[in-house]
C-alpha cells in the first residue's frame, strides 16, 4: 500500500499539466507548511528567523521541467536577483538550483550558459551554488554540466543519491567537490537503484562515513534520526572536525530536531523552497511520508 501511495504521488509530481495549473491556483493543499511563500521577501523572513537561531539556509526558487527559453531565461534572472538580495541583506545562506529549470531539456549548452551567468554573480558575492539531482533520466547530463562548470568555478557542487548503485563510484570521482548526500526522491528502475529501503539506508551510511573521513565538505541531507545518531557517534569516534560537514533538512520538517542539532553545535542548514512552482516539490514530499498527507487533510478540513 505504501508503495502504491508513493508511486501515485510521484506520478502526480511529474504531471506537467498539473504543475502548470498549480502555478495559477496559488498555494493550496497545505503546501505553505513546506514552502516559504511565493516571493523573495517572504523567504527572506524565514531565512532571517532561522539565522537568528544559528541555522544557515539554502534557497530553492522552485521550478523544473521548463521547455522554452523565455521561461528558462526568466528563471535565471530570478535566481540572479535572489543572489543580489542574499548579498544585500547579508544573510547566512547559499542557493540550490535545478538544471531542468534552467533549460537542460532544451539544450545542454544553453543550460550551461545560464549556469555560468548565475555562477559569475555568485562568485562575485562568495556564494555557493548547489545543483539538485533530479531523476535518473537527467543524471548523466547533470554530471556533465557540473564537470563543464567545475573547469571554471569552484563555488558549485551537486547531490548524490544513495539509492543509485553507482553512487559510490560517482562520489569517488567527486571527492574534491562539495556534495549533499541524500537517499533519492524519484521513482527509479531496479536496473539503476536499490528497490529496498534497508539497502538505501545502509548505502547512505556507508557513503556518508566515506565522505566524513575525506577532506571535502559534505552536507548530510536526511530527516532520519537513526542515521543522524549513528553519524554523530562516528564523528566523535573518529575525531572528525565539525567544520567539515553539516546536517541539512527540508523547511517545515522535524523543526525540533533541526534546532536541537544546531544547539548541540553542529552546522545545520535548512533547505527552503519558495515560489509559485510548488506542485512537483510538494507531491514528492507527500510521496516520501504518508503522514504529510494527514497534515494536508487536516488543513483542508479544519482551516
Ligand atoms: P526517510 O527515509 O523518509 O525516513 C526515515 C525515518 O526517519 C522514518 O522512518 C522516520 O522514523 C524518520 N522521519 C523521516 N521524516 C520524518 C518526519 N518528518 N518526522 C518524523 N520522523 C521522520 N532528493 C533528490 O533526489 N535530489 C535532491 O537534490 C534532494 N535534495 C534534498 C535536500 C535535503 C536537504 C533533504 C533533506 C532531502 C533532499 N532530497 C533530495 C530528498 C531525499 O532524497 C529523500 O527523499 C528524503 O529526504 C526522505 O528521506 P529521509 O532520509 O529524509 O528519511
Amino acid at each position: 500500500m505504501a508503495k502504491v501511495t508513493r508511486d501515485f504521488f510521484i506520478g502526480l509530481s511529474n504531471n506537467r499539466f498539473l504543475n502548470t495549473q498549480a502555478k495559477k491556483w496559488g498555494f493550496s493543499l497545505g503546501a505553505d507548511k513546506f514552502v516559504a511563500g511565493t516571493t523573495v521577501e517572504s523567504v527572506m523572513k524565514a531565512v532571517k528567523q532561522l539565522n537568528r537561531q544559528g541555522i544557515s539556509c539554502t534557497l530553492d526558487n522552485l521550478g523544473e521541467f521548463v521547455s522554452d527559453k523565455t521561461e528558462a531565461g526568466q528563471a535565471k534572472d530570478k535566481i540572479i536577483t535572489l543572489l543580489d538580495t542574499i548579498h544585500r541583506e547579508n544573510v547566512d545562506c547559499h542557493i540550490t538550483v535545478k538544471l531542468t529549470q534552467l533549460g537542460l531539456d532544451i539544450d545542454q549548452d544553453y543550460c550551461i550558459g545560464n549556469m555560468k551567468a548565475i555562477l559569475n554573480t555568485a562568485q562575485q558575492y562568495g556564494t555557493f551554488v548547489n545543483i539538485d539531482m533530479e531523476d535518473y533520466s537527467h543524471y548523466e547530463q547533470t554530471l556533465e554540466v557540473l564537470h563543464a562548470l567545475r573547469d571554471h568555478y569552484n563555488n558549485v557542487g551537486t547531490v548524490i543519491q544513495s539509492y543509485l548503485y553507482r553512487a559510490e563510484d560517482d562520489l569517488a570521482d567527486l571527492k574534491d567537490v562539495r556534495i549533499r548526500l541524500v537517499k533519492g526522491a524519484y521513482k527509479e528502475s531496479e536496473d539503476v537503484a536499490y528497490p529496498d529501503k534497508q539497502d538505501i539506508d545502509q548505502n547512505f551510511l556507508k557513503l556518508a562515513k566515506q565522505r566524513l573521513l575525506g577532506d571535502t565538505f559534505t552536507s548530510i541531507g536526511t530527516h532520519d534520526h537513526h542515521i543522524i545518531n549513528e553519524l554523530k557517534a562516528f564523528v566523535q569516534e573518529h575525531h572528525i572536525d565539525n567544520d567539515t560537514f553539516e546536517f541539512q533538512m527540508l523547511y517545515g520538517f522535524r523543526n525540533d530536531l533541526q534546532h536541537k542539532l544546531a544547539d548541540e553545535g553542529y552546522h545545520f542548514c535548512t533547505y527552503i523552497p519558495f515560489g509559485d512552482d510548488w506542485f512537483g516539490y510538494f507531491m514528492r514530499r507527500l510521496a516520501e511520508r504518508p503522514q504529510n498527507i494527514n497534515l494536508v487533510v487536516k488543513d483542508m478540513f479544519y482551516t
